[in-house]
């Protein structure tokens, strides 16, 4: 029969995944995103949602939401290009263009899908994708789908990366980095690869997703930060985490928005994102915009939590809302995540290959909505499992 080979293979390969201590599984959540979930009938602190301001659950992102599906309803039946736009889609973009100081700005169904949408539509055969070691699968996969040749220079080092420009003959080269690190939370320095992309004429694409309201003044991530937003060719953002929503957004010139718009498959060959969506999207901009109560608080946690770990004689950057705790090899730790859970503590083991070999690990994410008791819980409980004595 053979609508059983494909089980035989899953099979097999599920055994194998299991031999390693990689085998992943679903947990439902009982309750809605916040500080405090309900899993398995148990309330926990949740230390692994990017909600990194706790808009989520909003009350003003939910009345956007619902008045926007009363009015509009839920579909929208088809890609931009074809019925699909909305003038709920296009206030969007335009709020979010105003937000990032850019020319324009294209949404994308996830920030994923701008990542692999995006790269593709830039560069192809003849040319050159300069990616650090350490970038998302979605800008892993961009690259590969691109077909250009694909150099992966060593994390975070802007030497090797001017030296690789420098080295590789190509019609045109693209630079593309996260800004946050999502598995180690460190930042890239972004004022030494700029510069080592203009020096060699290089085009610059940065990912901010776990930057996007929770980095720079105003909240609009790393280049805001370090003031260069108008000189990063593409700033990828996402509506999923700090902004609370689904989607993603490039905030680029209007030439290359027109561009992707032709050509970003992800953009082109696939239903758009509800109204509702974008319409509590643009509240969750306005909300960072208007006031930045949630991002202080965020920020006094994360400042709280370093303070933390550090005391525990653990390493801790403090330069987003991410801390990993590096456990080692894959059994050891699920058993942490296991132990930390029976403590209260909702927080995933991270193994590979979304992380290297050997460096599996507890990723605590902070969110605003997180108390200075949730905090020194986690680092109480992390105190007690001996964590960092390797225990
Ligand atoms: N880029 C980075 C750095 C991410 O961590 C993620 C999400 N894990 C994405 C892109 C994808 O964003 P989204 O969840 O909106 O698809």
């Amino acid at each position: 029969m053979s609508a059983g080979i494909a089980s035989a293979w899953a099979r097999e390969d599920l055994e194998a995944l299991a031999g390693r201590g990689l085998r992943r599984f679903l947990e439902p959540l009982e309750s809605p995103q916040g500080a405090l979930v309900r899993v398995g009938g148990e309330t926990l602190i949740n230390f692994s949602s990017n909600d990194y301001l706790g808009l989520a659950t909003s009350p003003t992102l939910r009345a956007a939401a619902i008045a926007a599906l009363e009015r509009q309803g839920v579909g929208t039946g088809a890609s931009r290009v074809v019925v699909g736009d909305s003038t709920a889609h296009q206030r969007l973009e335009a709020r979010l263009a105003a937000f990032e100081r850019s020319e324009a700005v294209l949404l994308f169904n996830t920030g994923f899908a701008a990542n692999t949408g995006t790269i593709p539509a830039l560069v192809g055969s003849g040319d050159a994708v300069f990616s650090d070691a350490l970038n998302h699968a979605s800008l892993v996969d961009g690259c590969r789908l691109s077909r250009a040749r694909t150099v992966v220079y060593p994390h975070a080092d802007a030497e090797a990366l001017a030296r690789a420009l420098a080295e590789t003959p190509a019609r045109r080269k693209l630079v593309v980095t996260d800004t946050v690190f999502s598995m180690d939370g460190d930042v890239a320095p972004l004022r030494e690869i700029l510069a080592a992309c203009r020096e060699h004429g290089a085009a610059l694409m940065v990912d901010e997703a776990h930057a996007t309201g929770v980095l720079g003044v105003r909240g609009a991530g790393l280049c805001e930060e370090l003031g260069i937003e108008a000189e990063v060719d593409l700033r990828v953002g996402t509506l999923s985490k700090a902004l609370g929503c689904l989607g993603g957004y490039v905030a680029t010139s209007r030439a290359v928005a027109d561009l992707l718009l032709n050509r970003a498959r992800p953009f082109v060959f696939s239903t758009s994102l509800p109204a509702a969506l974008c319409a509590a999207a643009e509240a969750a901009v306005e909300e960072v915009e208007k006031d930045d109560t949630l991002r202080a608080k965020l920020w006094r946690n994360i400042r709280r939590f370093a303070k933390g770990l550090r005391e525990l004689g653990l390493p801790a950057e403090q330069r987003s809302a991410i801390f990993p705790v590096i456990i080692g090899e894959p059994d050891a730790a699920i058993d942490a995540a296991r132990r930390c859970r029976e403590k209260g503590l909702l927080v995933k083991a991270i193994r590979p290959p979304t992380v290297p070999e050997g460096t599996s690990r507890l990723r605590f994410c902070l969110s605003a909505a997180h108390t200075e008791g949730h905090l020194d819980l986690a680092l109480e409980v992390l105190r007690q499992l001996g964590v960092h004595r390797g225990g």
